[in-house]
């Protein structure tokens, strides 16, 4: 049993001692140029209440549940030193100067052993990167990074993680859809962990600025801390650790692909250095197949972060991250070496995940093929992709009857192509397909829009029951749990098509 109190966890403040900080305490929405951080205490609120636990983070850092006081920035604790990080993005494909932590604001980093964790509350009040907003978080959405973060980390996809969710006893005001139709909410805190926040904007803002000085100092502490076994003492060195970002970076992105996962808002801040998953924002899960789709209202013109151009957003966004590290190298050009391997290494995760999906024993150079004809297949269909490849995952012929619970539509199924399909898979996997991975990849459950919704809707009437079942639920994604199956195993349902929170989402959040 973990009994610790988060007071007694051994704090540290790296980030704070190592790189340059705002001499200016508190949060007053300004410039400020030149650092990686503004000190910053978290508002009080009137009445915190702890709603969502994770007892497997908790676990992780030993520390027993409650201390509401402290999980709502209403106490710090000495060790504590908050602050807000300074960071700059591109946003839609456009600069957007400075961004940085608007309704975050990080407690401390604690030692755990051989890790350290930093340890974030996201909605609690005002700081100097707010600009114009409030600073704090909505339930929903508080609801949404909870679940989904904690997920995310079940299915084996990197991530930044959620420890609890504690309501603040305050109404935020919002105005969903952007559409003139403000109302209260209830306010939520989120603490978040991760190894570090820090994201491919934290390093652009001083290189946009021409702060080299800061820019240095920020990658000394980052391979120093995050990056042990690189160092940047030379041009090939500083290749060597970029090509490790653009890894973690590609095979975060082929998980994404593999599980059906939108992020929404791919702008450069929302890059994690550690090709984590952060900022759980509009995201969304596909469950009709549509390469073309994505939950963002606000993107739902050019759709740049749709569900099929992530993988070339994630080299657009990591080519901005190569440009912000190029003041520091002898030979600048040399980074299109680095840029040339996200785009192998993404091939590479992507070919391996695709193979692990089809239960291939391995992956060939001809399976491109039978890969796009599948695809192309799924596009022309109205067919949950979840269900699909969980289905697909046991089935003992190829027959498009064995997966017919995955089409919206049973009566508009292309029954000649899908069997055509399904006889050409079945040889290439020589009848005998090894189900039991292909199980290990293809999730059977996983957080679809109107599951998360459903939580929401129970939670606003302060009923986290639903929250916690999908908690529980989605802690086994790839599981049978039929006790779960009738009522989570299902397409969506007819009322979610267009229901805000489960089609369309914003930003507003
Ligand atoms: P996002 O698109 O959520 O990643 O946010 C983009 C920028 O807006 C970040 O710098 C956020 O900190 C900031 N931001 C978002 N929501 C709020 C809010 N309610 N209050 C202050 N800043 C915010
Ligand atoms: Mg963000």
């Amino acid at each position: 049993m973990a009994t610790e109190s988060l007071t007694s966890l051994k704090w540290l403040s790296r980030f704070l001692d190592e790189t340059p900080g705002d001499k200016v305490i508190g949060g007053i929405p300004r410039q400020v140029p030149g650092v990686c951080w503004s000190r910053v205490n978290p508002a009080v609120v009137p009445k915190p209440t702890l709603r969502l636990w994770s007892n497997e983070m908790a676990k992780e850092l030993g520390i027993r549940a409650g201390e509401e006081e402290f999980l709502s920035g209403n106490k710090i604790s000495s060790g504590m030193d908050p602050y807000a990080q300074r960071y700059g993005g591109h946003q839609f494909g456009n600069w957007a100067g400075q961004l940085g932590d608007g309704r975050a604001i990080t407690l401390g980093e604690v030692e755990i052993g051989e890790n350290t964790f930093e340890l974030q509350l996201k909605g609690s009040g005002v700081t100097p990167y707010s600009r114009f907003a409030d600073g704090k978080a909505v339930l929903r959405s508080s609801i949404r990074e909870f679940l989904c973060s904690e997920a995310m980390y079940h299915l084996g996809i990197q991530t930044t993680r959620a420890l609890s969710l504690v309501t603040t006893g305050e109404n935020v005001v919002r105005d969903i859809m952007y559409n003139g139709n403000p109302a209260p909410e209830q306010g939520a805190i989120v603490c978040r962990i991760a190894q570090s926040f820090i994201r491919f904007g934290t390093f652009q803002i001083h290189t946009m600025t021409g702060n080299y000085d800061a820019l240095r100092k920020l990658v000394d502490y980052t391979v120093k801390y995050h990056f042990p076994e690189h160092s940047i003492e030379n041009d090939n060195k500083i290749i060597d650790w970029l090509k490790e970002i653009a890894d973690e970076t590609a095979l975060m992105i082929a998980h994404w692909m593999r599980v059906g996962f939108v992020h929404g808002v791919m702008n450069t801040d929302n890059m994690s250095i550690h090709g984590l998953t952060i900022d759980y924002g509009p995201y969304g899960w596909i469950e009709d197949f549509d390469l073309n789709w994505t939950p963002n209202t606000t993107d739902s013109g050019r759709k740049r972060y749709k569900f099929g151009n992530q993988a070339h957003i994630g080299a657009w966004n990591y080519a901005r991250l190569l440009e912000s590290i190029s003041p520091l190298m002898d030979r600048p050009e040399k980074l299109h070496q680095a840029l040339e391997y996200y785009y192998e290494v993404y091939e590479k995760h992507n070919n391996l995940m695709w193979g692990r999906k089809l239960g291939f024993e391995q992956f060939n150079s001809e399976d491109d093929e039978i890969i796009t004809e599948l695809s192309n297949l799924l596009q022309n269909s109205e067919i949950d992709m979840t269900i699909f490849f969980r289905l697909l995952s046991s089935i003992k012929k190829p027959d498009v009857n064995d997966v017919k619970f995955a089409f919206y539509n049973e009566e508009k199924i292309l029954e000649d192509e899908w069997n055509s399909w399904l006889n050409r898979w079945w040889s290439r996997v020589n009848g005998n397909p090894d189900q039991e991975k292909m199980r290990q990849s293809n999730p059977k459950y996983v957080l679809r829009n109107w599951m998360a919704q459903l939580a929401i809707d129970a939670a606003e009437k302060q009923d986290y029951s639903v929250a916690n079942e999908l908690y529980e639920l989605l802690k086994l994604p790839y599981e049978e749990q039929l006790e779960y199956e009738e009522k989570w195993f299902q397409k969506r349902p007819e009322w979610a098509k267009n229901r805000v929170g489960c089609s369309m989402l914003s930003c507003s959040s």
